[in-house]
């Protein structure tokens, strides 16, 4: 079966010919005009509309961002603040960064629909450091926005005011992880918090109640109040409404960011029909459906999914619907919405060995299985590379992995032991190969971080 249409709900605009990121240019396509009706209703009702509509967050976790919103401590006579977390940094991960570059308008719309819906007079753009033509993008639309009267004092006369600000990273990947986002915009460095028991929404910036919502899911909320919730929700399947953005990277013919609704379309539909299959010659081998912490799927493996009356069904891998659960119940996740895609060129031991590179030296180090877990996963996947590899290697690796997650502080003590166990449970054979005393790396390999 070919693959669905696109359903291009955030990209609606974008892509089109003449579409630029100015405020002349949104506003000719409709711009702001939801913010205009949305300040003219009650909060709590905008508020409804998004936990109707069944959004999940689109930076990872996919936990429901109507009762993230209704997490939040309004009793507390704090101040509330909203933090957009563009801090993207997941290896693989490309959409946010192209929604800012391509329509921060989009954004900054959502955003200030999503203060006034939580009464939100103060919020942050957390950027990361990398990104600096999208932080300048964005300032120089906030201050568009503010000059419209979009953003800033008495906002469109209501009396409602709100302030955005820009804040750019440094460059680590845990400032992207949202409590160390929080340490790093106090000033500090970016180590995670404990949580539970207290998360942003009760204790978060300042120790005041705090809303930390991911690019594409501000963007959704502009969407949602326009068509209101409850057809936003008939969007997608049930329980992953919407439409989600997918950055497809690697070895298929045309990589990119497509829309499609939730559940809508299948991995072999979005690698095969959309993306155009493998290069001249070459065969799909794996790939990672949801950022680089999500764990590798195998071309041509098989999964036995339950079905809700006990019976079970059988899915292959290229069969596997893009949603949160289904990815979830193949024993992934859809995650950040990246794809990495490998073909049959890709020596395994030597992708995980850079991916381990990467988690070794992103670990803030505050958890020992974190920080030297991650360490010596590099160390080991890196004397395998380099021809050093020993005769207990393979297992010795999936020792140390399986002993990081659920002891740390943070979700990157899983992010960067699934890759580990993941490569090992599906390419076991490439593994077990190196042990050989021979085994030298190949010349034309990928340079090691
Ligand atoms: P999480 O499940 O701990 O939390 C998800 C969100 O729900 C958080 O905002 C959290 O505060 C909130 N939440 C959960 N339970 C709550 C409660 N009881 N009360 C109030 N709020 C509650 O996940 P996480 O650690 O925030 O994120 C992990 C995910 O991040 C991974 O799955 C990975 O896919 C993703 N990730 C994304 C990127 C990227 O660049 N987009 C980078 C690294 C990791
Ligand atoms: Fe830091 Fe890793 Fe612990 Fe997270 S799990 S707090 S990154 S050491």
């Amino acid at each position: 079966m070919s693959a669905p249409q696109q359903r291009r709900i955030i990209f609606q605009h974008i892509d089109e010919p003449g579409y630029t990121p100015d405020i002349d240019c949104y506003l000719r396509h409709g711009g702001y005009e939801i913010l205009r009706r949305a300040v003219t209703r009650p909060p709590g009702e905008l508020r409804d509309e998004v936990k109707q509509s069944g959004l999940r967050g689109r930076g990872g976790a996919g936990f429901p961002a109507g009762v993230k919103w209704s997490l939040v401590d309004r009793k507390s006579g704090k101040p509330i603040y909203l933090i957009v977390n563009a801090d993207e940094s997941e290896p693989g991960t490309f959409k946010d960064r192209y929604i800012i570059h391509q329509d921060p308008h989009q954004l900054i719309e959502g955003t200030m629909i999503s203060c006034f819906a939580n009464d939100v007079k103060q919020a942050y753009i957390y950027i990361r450091g990398e990104m600096p033509h999208g932080a300048r993008l964005l300032e120089r639309a906030i201050a568009e926005a503010r000059a419209k009267n979009f953003v800033g004092p008495n906002i469109l006369g209501t009396g409602y005011s709100c302030e955005i600000y820009v804040h750019r990273g440094a460059g680590a990947y845990i400032c992207g992880e949202e409590t160390g986002l929080i340490e790093s915009l106090e000033g500090k460095r970016a180590n995670p918090r404990i949580k539970p028991p207290y998360f942003p929404a009760v204790l978060g910036l300042y120790q005041c109640p705090t809303i930390v919502n991911n690019v594409e899911t501000l963007c959704h909320v502009r969407h949602i109040i326009d068509m209101g919730g409850v057809e936003y929700a008939k969007i997608g399947t049930p329980n992953n409404t919407g439409t989600r953005i997918f950055g497809v990277s690697g070895h298929v013919q045309r990589p990119g960011t497509y829309e499609y609704e939730c559940g809508k379309i299948t991995l072999g539909q979005l690698l095969y029909d959309v993306c155009g299959g493998p290069l001249p010659g070459r065969k799909l081998k794996a790939v990672i459906p949801g950022g680089s912490s999500a764990k590798v799927l195998r071309f041509g493996e098989k999964f036995t999914l339950k079905n809700k009356d006990g019976s079970t069904r059988e899915l292959a891998m290229e069969d596997i619907p893009l949603d949160f659960d289904t990815l979830a119940a193949c024993g992934t996740m859809g995650g950040s919405g990246g794809l990495i895609v490998m073909d049959d060129s890709v020596n395994m031991v030597e992708a995980l060995a850079n991916i381990n590179a990467f988690y070794s030296h992103e670990s803030c180090g505050q958890c020992t299985p974190c920080r030297e877990g991650s360490l010596w996963m590099k160390k080991i996947t890196s004397r395998m590379v380099h021809g050093n590899a020993r005769r207990e290697d393979a297992a010795l690796l999936k020792g140390v992995a399986d002993q990081i997650p659920g002891r740390t502080i943070c979700a990157m003590g899983e992010g960067c032991s699934w890759p580990t166990q993941s490569f090992l449970a599906k390419f076991g054979e490439e593994f077990e190969a190196y042990h050989k005393p021979k085994k030298t790396r190949p010349a034309d390999a990928l340079p090691l971080i």
